[in-house]
């Protein structure tokens, strides 16, 4: 097996990926997270996916990902529409009346949004629609290609502000199932600003991290504001690239990843990372240079969507994604990157962590080790992307798993402690019991005080193991 990887990979599991044979397999080649995707299956489904994970190894972290305000096609016919280009078609208001050959959307105001010769888009652009008029209780609209129309397919009314409430009464009811399930981190989608952040986290317990599905140009907009509110931002460049053209989507995801990255939150990629393997044992060259592109910026985790919950090559897109993701590491010039990092000399815990991890490096200590209640003394360290692992010593599981979405971070649990001498103590011996430290090795410790208490990081201490 590869050495572990400082990015992380998330897989969405789905029909491709339930079995416990395929999970096992899933963990055993290097995905540090699972997601379950709302938009698709039901609760039961979801159920027995979170059993089957925990029955293999309860420690693995587990995403929810809300529906949040999205419009998705309804079609009966099982088999899709078939679509050709300038054929018309209708789309219904009410699904009462669907048969075969027409279809409509599980949202109740699409008169209010739609006007002659604006396009509907769905299934992340494949399918492109014209309206060429609009009834009283229907839409006329014409294919601009040929394709298939799926069911379930989320769809797009493009450059149409849609009202939605802030909080769907569908995200509401995850959002329950989601706690009942005691998931790790809830990643709200279609977010445009902050506002729908302090909706979500108001309905959260404080030991669940919340994740920002950028996916809507307004979003672009108001990001500085949604990334304070907000533990970390995801990349749905899906969703994104039906909202925005498709061309903007790079320069879109190279201002997200520096944003997130100047504010010290964690910033995952998402979609498409290898979309021919829904169909081919191998990716393009395309796709992994993509893949490659963001581990050289450093983001802290990517994610598989459609290839590993239902490709018909799941095991070996993961194969894939951690082969090009641990080459794509190797060439990093880290200390360049952490000599690029503009610091805020006026945080003392900004100062300490730089100055920890530039320690580390003159020493030529094996780890950065951070006590952390809270999760951000080590979140603080990994800001500087050392090439050294940083192992974030917790008392709390729940911090552990959620740290394990960060760019090299390896978390542990310790014992209670109760003063820094017996937190060193814990540690050393966690290092031991471990095997990553022997005789002779440094390791640079940051923390807050006092022990236990999140906070500041406000303590650095060399140690030798002797
Ligand atoms: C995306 O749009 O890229 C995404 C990850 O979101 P979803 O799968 O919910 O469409």
């Amino acid at each position: 097996m590869m050495e572990k990887s400082k990015t992380k990979i998330i897989a969405t599991l789905g029909p491709a990926s339930s079995d416990k044979e395929m999970i096992k397999t899933f963990i055993e080649l290097g995905v540090d997270i699972f997601r379950l995707n709302f938009s698709h299956g039901d609760y039961n489904d979801y159920t027995e996916r979170i059993k089957t994970i925990r029955s293999i190894n309860d420690k693995m972290p587990i995403m929810a990902d809300l529906k949040g305000s999205e419009i998705r096609t309804i079609v009966k016919n099982i088999n899709g529409i078939v679509l050709k280009k300038d054929k018309e078609i209708e789309l219904l208001f009410n699904d009462a009346d669907l048969t075969d050959e027409n279809f409509s959307l599980n949202y109740d105001k699409i008169n209010q949004i739609s006007k002659k010769n604006n396009h509907i888009m769905a299934d992340d652009g494949t399918v492109d629609f014209i309206i060429k008029e609009v009834k009283r209780d229907r839409l006329i609209v014409a294919s601009m290609k040929d394709g298939i129309l799926k069911d379930r397919k989320g769809t797009h009314f493009i450059g149409v502000d849609v009202p939605f409430p802030i909080l769907t009464p569908a995200d509401k009811k995850d959002i329950d199932y989601a706690l009942s399930q005691n998931v790790d981190f809830i990643a709200a989608s279609m977010i445009k600003s902050e506002k729908e952040i302090y909706a979500i986290r108001g309905l959260l317990h404080d030991n669940i991290k919340l994740v920002a599905k950028i996916e809507h140009p307004q979003a672009l907009s108001n990001i500085e504001k949604i990334i304070d509110a907000s533990d970390m931002i995801l990349v749905a460049r899906g969703d994104l690239g039906v909202e925005l053209p498709i061309t903007e989507v790079p320069t879109a995801q190279k201002m997200l990843v520096s944003a997130a990255q100047r504010k010290g939150k964690p910033v995952i990629i998402a979609t498409q990372l290898l979309d021919s393997m829904m169909q081919n044992p191998r990716p393009t060259r395309a796709e992994v240079s993509d893949i490659a592109n963001a581990v050289f910026d450093k983001v802290d985790a990517l994610m598989l969507t459609g290839e590993s919950a239902a490709g018909r090559y799941p095991a070996e897109a993961v194969r894939y994604l951690c082969e090009t993701v641990h080459n794509a590491e190797k060439t990093i010039d880290y200390t360049a990157y952490k000599d690029s990092i503009v610091i805020n000399r006026e945080d003392s815990s900004e100062a300490i962590s730089y100055a920890a991890v530039d320690a580390a490096y003159s020493l030529k200590a094996k780890a950065i080790l951070c006590f952390t209640s809270s999760g951000s003394t080590a979140l603080r360290a990994a800001k500087f992307r050392p090439q050294i692992p940083i192992i974030a010593v917790t008392q709390n599981e729940d911090v552990a798993r959620q740290l394990s979405i960060v760019f090299g971070i390896i978390p542990m649990k310790t014992d209670f402690y109760s003063n820094t001498d017996e937190m060193i103590e814990n540690a050393k011996k966690l290092l031991m019991s471990g095997r990553i430290a022997k005789h002779g090795d440094t390791f640079v410790i940051t923390a807050g005080t006092p022990a236990g208490i999140a906070g500041n990081t406000n303590m650095m201490k060399i140690i030798k193991i002797e």
